[in-house]
């Protein structure tokens, strides 16, 4: 069985509790499928309040600088998750992007993948641990902390399912689906079962911002399946985008 790949958004892990319940649901994961990947973003605001905090101190922040701080935001995010999963008797392990092998290139805030090393994640599966990986930052060649732009985290989540041969990755948000509209702005906004990719990258583009348009098409060139459920209720998927895809064998990139 290929690795779950699993990926929670900035508003699944908004309160300090919401990580009981996502730890909770990671376990009933585990329980079906003993190697889990769970790719996290930063908590809420988070990053909104460390690009905030950037820009307090200089009116238009180095951009190195920038990717050392907001990348913070995700560090807090899985360290706390392996805490609950912790508190809950589950053991598992949390990596930085640069730990989980996330290559990027050098562009700071705006970098792409360039390959994937994930090592340390095959490590912690081969101990029986859960691999806890921060979404949105990566490692240039240089060795320099980078961010992959707003959102990043969904092509975090595709990368290591693509690096990892999965053929599907998992996305809790709090909309729990694809609507044709957003639906924080539009209550006429209907669900959508199953997408096309190129449907999805239409609307990711349009506002319905539910993945990053970066994951979409990451997830085409490797056809790979993108689930989108919500954090509570049902277990079955919002919304399907490429149901019937065929995995590539071998891993594409974001850029060579
Ligand atoms: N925390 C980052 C952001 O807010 C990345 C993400 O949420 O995917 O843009
Ligand atoms: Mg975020």
């Amino acid at each position: 069985m290929k690795p779950s790949i699993l990926k929670f958004g900035g508003a699944s892990v908004a309160s300090p509790r919401s990580f009981h319940t996502i730890a909770q649901l990671i376990i009933e994961k585990m329980n079906l499928n003993p190697q889990v990947v769970v790719v996290v973003s930063a908590m809420g605001d988070t990053t909104n309040r460390l690009l905030d905090l950037a820009r307090s101190v200089h009116p238009n922040p180095p951009k190195r600088e920038q990717d050392m701080l907001v990348s913070v935001g995700e560090r807090i995010s899985i360290s706390l998750l392996a805490m609950a999963l912790a508190a809950l008797g589950a053991e598992a392990l949390s990596f930085t992007g640069s730990q989980s092998g996330i290559i990027t290139t050098d562009a700071h805030s705006d970098a792409k993948i360039v390959d994937v090393r994930p090592k340390r994640v095959l490590s912690a599966f081969s101990q029986g641990k859960i691999a806890i990986v921060a979404g949105f930052q990566g490692v240039s060649r240089n060795g320099e902390i980078t961010t992959l732009g707003r959102g990043g985290s969904d092509t975090t989540a595709v990368a290591l399912g693509a690096a990892l041969g999965s053929d599907t990755v998992e996305f809790y948000k709090d909309v729990g689906a694809i609507y044709d509209r957003d639906p924080k702005a539009d209550p006429m906004a209907r669900p959508m079962a199953n997408l096309s990719y190129q449907e999805a990258a239409v609307l990711a583009e349009a506002g319905a911002r539910v993945l990053h348009k970066r994951s979409i098409s990451l997830a085409e060139k490797n056809g790979i399946r993108l689930e989108v459920y919500p954090i509570r209720g049902a277990r079955i998927p919002g919304s399907i985008v490429g149901k019937d895809a065929v995995r590539c064998p071998e891993m594409i990139y974001e850029q060579e």
